[in-house]
């Protein structure tokens, strides 16, 4: 009896296996971390074997903590974190060189040779500004910096991959027959992928010179990908769902419908808006990008925008100021105060990102008088999460005309009240927390459950969707104006200062 489905959260720090039943609820689960391996400035790597053994592990982990056997498994779903890229060779299954992660700017000479003082030069084709950030300089580096790759590659000896395809191809055999393949949500990162035909685009292959067969075939995120194969805990079990990470946490969310959106709030912030059918490019610096597509259907599209600076600021509380001794303290030191006493904190330690693009703003706390105490900081720096998500949302607003009814949150400062109900009242419309925050784990669970009719359809899904907790709005229009139109004078001070 198929009573489970499996999910695979291959992150940026970890990886996970987490185990859901038909109610979405978690069953079981495992994690291992990986290294970090950062050799100079600017540098992030991982050990793709390694990420491969701990995915195995992790996987006997959750079976084991719940005594499951893959008789009782209906499908695997994987998600990832997107863009970090993988070359390996595919006769001895061995990684040419360690996974060059998003992170990493190595690229950057790349982006100024390719670019010509243009970094919208291929937004058109695949939505996104030619930066190190996606895959294809990332493969460009591999190509001309490791020995023999290119002629290799040129050969066909090679295979690119993100996690997804990585872990795709060894559950499946690995160089026994392993499939190498990938979502569109995956490939839509890549900035080789042309947006409208969900295909490679040979233009963008010639211009990075970047051989074909090198690439793994595109799929929909909801469709048969692969079996595993003999030596697994999961032999036979299929691999039915693959999506990357935050379109991962939108589909968990169930954002189905134009104009639904998730927020997610960690270590930075990433919005994702459903823009449907419709391919919207943007005017204020929000990236175009798959949000998902089911075998069969259209695509659906999304707006995407990323804030730096906000879960981190409240590190930066704890371990720089040291007015807080651990995260979940902020919210108690926030309320020992009625509101920010005229403070603002504008985190902008590395520039600005989404809408404003400046690279050269800095952070400022201003507005300060006697009165303001540490409370008021602790206040100004949750309300520093909400208005800089109030200001990306009101960028999507604008690009793609859709007007939000509410946002669906996640991530490790959702768990903050006083911050969810600031939210809800900036942004004017309800906030809501659901039941299960691992999103992004879910929404691959969800996706892999529906290819083999797990649940039947969406509707079955918006039937399980549990929510935990709703913020509905209770601000005047006049104090939020007041707020967002002193929010706008600190940022300026950021501008000023650069
Ligand atoms: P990531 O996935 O980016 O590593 P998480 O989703 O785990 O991040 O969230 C961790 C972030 O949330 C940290 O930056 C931490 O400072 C912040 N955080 C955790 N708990 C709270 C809290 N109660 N209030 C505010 N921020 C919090």
């Amino acid at each position: 009896m198929n009573d489970y489905v499996i999910s695979i959260d291959q992150g940026t720090t970890s990886t996970r296996a987490i185990v859901f039943n038909h109610k979405g609820e978690i069953i079981s689960s495992g994690q291992l971390e990986h290294e970090q391996i950062m050799t100079r400035p600017g540098w992030v790597e991982h050990d793709a074997m390694e990420i491969w053994a701990n995915t195995r592990e992790v996987i006997g982990q959750a079976l084991t903590r719940a005594n499951l056997t893959r008789h009782q498994i209906a499908s695997v779903g994987i998600t990832n974190q997107r863009e970090t890229t993988v070359i390996w060779d595919k006769s001895t299954g061995e990684p040419i060189h360690n996974a060059i992660v998003w992170q990493d700017t190595r690229t950057q000479e790349i982006v100024d040779r390719l670019s010509g003082g243009n970094t919208d030069r291929f937004k058109d084709l695949t939505g996104l500004p030619l930066a190190p950030y996606f895959s294809a300089t990332k493969i460009i580096w591999l190509l001309e910096n490791v020995e023999g790759a290119r002629e290799k590659a040129e050969d066909g000896k090679l295979l690119f991959g993100t996690t997804d395809s990585w872990i795709l191809w060894n559950l499946t055999g690995g160089i026994d027959g392993g499939v190498h393949k990938t979502d569109v949500t995956n490939a839509s990162r890549t900035l080789l992928m042309n947006l409208k035909t969900l295909d490679w685009d040979e233009s963008l292959l010639k211009t990075f010179e970047i051989p074909a067969s090198l690439l793994p075939e595109i799929q929909p995120s909801v469709s048969e990908f692969g079996v595993v194969e003999s030596n697994s805990l999961l032999r036979e079990v299929k691999v039915t769902g693959i999506l990357g990470d935050q379109q991962a946490a939108t589909f968990g969310q169930l954002a189905f419908e134009k104009g639904d959106s998730k927020n997610t709030y960690g270590t930075g912030n990433f919005l994702i808006v459903n823009t449907g059918d419709e391919i919207v490019h943007s005017k204020n610096g929000l990236i175009t990008t798959v949000c998902y597509q089911i075998e069969g259907q259209a695509p659906a599209y999304a707006l995407e925008g990323s804030i730096a600076v906000t879960g981190s600021l409240i590190q930066w509380l704890r371990d720089n100021l040291g007015i807080i001794e651990n995260a979940a303290d902020v919210e108690t030191l926030a309320n020992t105060v009625e509101d920010n006493g005229g403070a603002y904190l504008v985190p902008a330690f590395s520039g600005l990102f989404a809408p404003h693009w400046r690279s050269d703003a800095r952070g400022v706390l201003v507005g300060l008088t006697r009165f303001v105490n540490k409370g008021h900081i602790a206040r100004a720096s949750l309300e520093a999460t909400a208005f800089q998500t109030s200001e990306v949302m009101e960028a999507a607003r604008n690009d793609s005309g859709v007007s939000f009814k509410e946002l669906r949150v996640d991530g490790g400062m959702v768990k903050n009240e006083t911050l969810m109900q600031f939210q809800a009242d900036i942004l004017n419309i309800p906030v809501i927390r659901p039941k299960v925050i691992e999103t992004t784990a879910l929404g691959a669970a969800y996706a892999a459950g529906l290819q083999v009719g797990y649940w039947k359809d969406l509707d079955e899904l918006e039937q399980i969707w549990q929510e935990d907790k709703r913020w509905e709005p209770s601000m005047t229009d006049e104090l939020r104006e007041q707020l967002m139109a002193d929010w706008n004078k600190a940022v300026q001070r950021t501008l000023d200062w650069a």
